[in-house]
């Protein structure tokens, strides 16, 4: 089959187990800090690494590698490893890749926490990064030579453009960087990078692999060899592993992710479908509206609009109800994020100023909630905040 399709074994691979105690249908919870040994000789045998039973759970926890061994398969990876959020998955990679001195080639547009992280601690351990127009292919092969990790996010971040992966994988490769997608927004449902020549593919599995807005999470998926880099510097140091409870809550969400990802798809395009012929809107950014991705099988349901000057955006933010103001995205709920807010964010570097991302941009992520229920939400909301404009116009 192909590969870099979502097909009935990936189905199987996310929805069933086998093999587990009492012959139980969902895993069992491993709530425990240490594994004991029954001998001398076995503890040493494992002390050697010449046998594969955990010692410890910061370091490995069978529950926890159920959801590994699951996002490895999805992903078409040797290995996986599990952290407690996405953004101890960012952190983990870079540090475990890069060292003082060397540079990192990122795409414009990057989640903004992965910007303050290269911004500030990564400034601060004297490694480089520089930041390049993703589309932009003669960009990023000249920024490549010499470049020690190429981070990518298709689509990015605010303006969800997509990239050319293989190209991008491509030059990488001939330039002997590590090339990493953060995958969070397509989901192995509808994005598998590592099919197309990356090397590491990560995820914030807070969002859609997760899927009910209950825990924070984070996976990254590769060769072997790159999967125990991290295993060797990022797990035992950085201290951020994934806890057996919350793996075994998005192990759970996973049983459910490809009918979820379906039911996002069908609203999400709708609603921006809708959205392109209202008047008060300028401009959609969905992946899904645009000319075919190639590397893209599929759309989630987050995308931004920018709205006209017509529309008061506060008020259209206040005048929502089913939609909630909110970060985050990829659970049940629909949710609203305004640009004008975030680029008052306080806090460190802020990539949204930075970047130059337009105050009229409003991102939505469209939830499991009744589509037409959230259709007329929105609707009613511009409506509202039109109207807004206008009194205040007419009082002025
Ligand atoms: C949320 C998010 C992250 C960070 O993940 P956390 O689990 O919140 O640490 C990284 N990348 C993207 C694209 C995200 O949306």
């Amino acid at each position: 089959m192909d590969d870099a399709r979502y097909d009935a074994d990936d189905a199987t691979i996310a929805a069933h187990d086998d093999g587990f105690p009492f012959d139980a249908v969902a895993p069992p919870i491993f709530q425990t800090s240490l594994f004991t040994f029954p001998s001398y000789a076995d503890m040493l045998r494992r002390f050697r690494r010449e046998a594969p039973t955990e010692i410890y759970s910061r370091v490995g926890n069978p529950t926890v590698a159920v959801l590994e061994d699951k996002i490895a398969r999805l992903e078409k990876a040797e290995a996986a490893v599990a952290y407690n959020t996405g953004m101890a998955a960012i952190s983990g990679v870079l540090f475990s890749l890069v060292k003082a001195g060397d540079r990192v080639v990122c795409v414009r547009h990057v989640y903004p926490d992965a910007y303050r992280l290269f911004n500030v601690l990564a400034k601060q351990l004297d490694i480089a990064v520089e930041y390049v127009d993703g589309q932009d292919f003669d960009a990023v092969r000249a920024a490549l030579p010499g470049a020690r990790l190429l981070y990518l996010e298709s689509p990015t971040s605010w303006t969800f453009e997509t990239l050319d992966l293989p190209a991008l994988a491509a030059a990488a490769q001939g330039a002997g960087v590590v090339s990493v997608v953060d995958n969070s927004w397509a989901t192995p449902v509808f994005q598998k990078p590592l099919t197309h020549g990356i090397d590491l593919v990560l995820h914030s599995a807070s969002k859609y692999l997760n899927g009910h807005s209950d825990t924070v999470a984070g996976v990254v998926a590769g060769s072997q060899a790159l999967i125990d880099r991290l295993n060797d510097i990022a797990t035992p140091y950085l201290g951020a592993k994934l806890s057996p409870f919350d793996a075994w809550l998005v192990t759970r969400g996973l049983r459910t992710l490809d009918a979820r990802m379906r039911q996002h798809q069908q609203s999400g395009l709708r609603i921006a479908r809708r959205l392109t012929e209202h008047p008060a809107v300028e401009a959609v950014h969905h992946p899904g509206l645009r000319a075919a991705c190639p590397t893209l099988t599929g759309s989630s349901s987050l995308f931004a609009m920018t709205l006209s000057d017509s529309i008061d955006i506060p008020a259209f933010c206040d005048a929502l109800h089913l939609f909630k103001l909110g970060v985050s995205w990829g659970g049940y709920e629909s949710l609203a994020l305004p640009a004008m807010i975030t680029l008052q964010q306080q806090g460190g570097p802020n990539s949204a100023v930075d970047f130059g991302v337009s105050p009229r941009l409003v991102r939505l992520h469209i939830g499991l909630e009744d589509e037409q229920a959230l259709w007329a939400d929105l609707a009613q909301a511009l409506d509202q905040a039109s109207a807004t404009t206008q009194t205040r116009g007419g009082e002025e």
